[in-house]
């Protein structure tokens, strides 16, 4: 459901910003000045932006996005820095160095075989598959009374446990064998309202950096750096009761132009201004 329709205005010529002649360059230090005279009003923080290139995912750390006081117009745009694409993280199958603690699954890295549907429970022994039992064989149908089978007229096969070996045990799979294990919790607090881990956030696995490359969603254009068209983007408001995030969808303006981003460079700080398309505010996260 659409709240809202708010229009992007167009790059125009401001008395404010005389130095400068290009078009794009007065709008950057127009929209520089109301920000520096704290001349807006914050509605949200940017979480994700959608470009044809994928998603830039800042998380709680995007920039805020504000209306300006510009004149009669209502324009939203960034209200702070351009704070470049954090990294992301992902889990490794290593367990985090930082909140271990002793294996509670385990013995010194040893457990019984009683993991997972295939184990053998800690016998070393399962069943393998069946035989015909001799009173079948010689009557061709289950001997009710034969004391080898018990009138199943089948005898079950025991092998060799594949998981264990046939040893019974194995090597712990929470802690891979070292008697250790990660909680996730700071300092390995087994407390489950201890504070996480900050080096694993929780995840009890080792995290592995991954950086967002900015270069797909940029296209470079008279020394400034355009980043888009963007298709949408995840806005956590800053307003209101419901901390929920929406979905603002981007589509053309009047002018059949896309929402972009306008930046001075690419690295965190850069100035930055909002340009073009018409944005609309979506009360849930489900995208149109
Ligand atoms: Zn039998
Ligand atoms: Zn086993
Ligand atoms: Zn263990
Ligand atoms: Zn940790």
């Amino acid at each position: 459901m659409a709240t809202s329709i708010m229009r992007q205005p167009r790059a125009r010529r401001s008395r404010k910003a005389a130095g400068a002649t290009d078009p794009i360059q007065q709008l950057l230090e127009h929209r520089a000045g109301i920000i520096a005279r704290q001349e807006f009003m914050p509605i949200g923080r940017v979480m994700q932006i959608y470009t044809h290139a994928g998603i830039i995912d800042f998380r709680n750390r995007g920039p805020a996005i504000g209306k300006l006081n510009d004149g009669d117009e209502q324009t939203l745009d960034l209200v702070e820095a351009w704070p470049g694409a954090p990294s992301r993280f992902d889990t490794t199958q290593e367990n985090c160095p930082y909140c271990l603690t002793k294996c509670d699954e385990c013995k010194r890295g040893v457990r019984k075989c009683n993991h997972g549907p295939a184990s053998c429970g800690g016998a070393g022994k399962r069943k393998t598959g069946e035989k015909p039992c001799r009173c079948v064989r010689t009557r061709k149908r289950p001997n009710p009374s034969c004391k080898t089978c018990y009138g199943a007229g089948s005898l079950v096969v025991m092998g060799k446990c594949e998981i264990c070996k046939g040893r019974g045990k194995v090597k712990c799979p929470l802690c891979k064998g070292t008697a250790k294990m990660s909680t996730g919790k700071l300092n390995g607090s087994q407390e489950r309202t201890a504070p996480n881990c900050p080096h694993c956030q929780g995840y009890g696995r080792k995290l592995m950096e991954i950086e967002q490359p900015i270069a797909p969603h940029v296209k470079e254009h008279g020394g400034m750096f355009v980043l888009g068209p963007i298709r949408g983007m995840l806005v956590m408001p800053l307003v209101g009761d419901k901390r929920m995030p929406q979905w603002w969808s981007a589509s053309v303006d009047t002018k059949g132009r896309s929402l972009t981003l306008i930046l001075r460079h690419t690295a965190p700080g850069a100035q930055a201004a909002m340009l073009g398309g018409t944005i609309i505010v979506h009360n849930s996260t489900g995208q149109a």
